[in-house]
């Protein structure tokens, strides 16, 4: 299966990261010490030249059979010794001339065919350079949201230990009330009394005297972090006897 950037863990991208180092570092020594930009330049120039190089030979060669009718016509209607001898003469020049460019003509398309293999040799390493930046992009992103999920995380952890501090120095000053406000009961019938945030911490609701209140810990366990209200309705409680309680113990809610 290919390699997809976007889909693989950060660990994977970090091995891959290095393993692309590595065969970079490999390649770098068999390269061609040119860029592909380059090599694609250098190669539309040489086809440039061996197209006019083609140009000057087909001239000649034009040229060359041009005179070589007009010299069997000549042979044909009149003979002509001295006329064909001159035009004999320039058919020679003319085919040098030819035979010149077409060898030109080959070297060059050798120097192209020369070219594409640099550049078949640089494609690779150009294509694995380009991956490993792509890499090192989706790298940077995802450190840089790790970073920022470790901060975050760090702050509510802070948050979290502050607030019970908090709550046990209250909760250390609260008097302790011998029956539970929301149901009545002897507060520790079963076990020992819990602090309760009357409007919870998740929603807002502070560790102070005013929104703090001990009950039993069935109570407290129920409540959850419902708000009295819902925890009054959910459990059909008796909200006069809540409420008067609470305004008793100085509460607000
Ligand atoms: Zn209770």
């Amino acid at each position: 299966m290919k390699f997809s950037i976007k889909r693989a863990s950060l660990k994977s991208l970090r091995e891959k990261r290095s393993a692309c180092l590595k065969e970079l570092e490999v390649m770098k020594f068999s390269i061609p010490d040119i860029s592909l930009e380059e090599l694609n330049k250098n190669e539309k120039e040489l086809r440039k030249k061996a197209e006019s190089l083609w140009e000057g030979y087909k001239f000649y060669t034009d040229k060359v059979e041009g005179l070589k009718k007009q010299a069997s016509s000549f042979f044909n209607r009149i003979f002509d010794r001295e006329k064909v001898e001159r035009l004999n003469k320039d058919i020679n020049s003319f085919s040098i001339l030819a035979d010149d460019y077409f060898k030109k003509y080959t070297d060059m398309q050798d120097r192209v065919l020369r070219t594409q293999d640099l550049y078949i040799k640089r494609r690779p390493y150009e294509e694995k350079l380009s991956f490993l930046h792509d890499l090192e992009k989706e790298i940077v992103i995802r450190e840089n949201a790790e970073n920022k999920r470790l901060r975050e995380r760090n702050k509510m952890a802070e948050n979290t230990r502050q607030v019970r501090e908090i709550a046990e120095d209250v909760k250390a000053k609260l008097l302790k009330n011998k029956y539970c406000p929301y149901c009545g009961r002897l507060i520790n019938y079963n076990g020992y009394a819990h602090a309760d945030h009357i409007y919870p911490i998740d929603k807002g609701g502070q560790s102070t005297i005013e929104n703090m209140v001990y009950v039993c810990s069935d109570c407290n366990l129920k409540k959850g972090n419902m708000t009295l209200g819902n925890f009054i309705r959910k459990y059909n409680l008796d909200r006069n006897y809540i409420e008067t309680q609470l305004i008793n113990l100085n509460k607000d809610f």
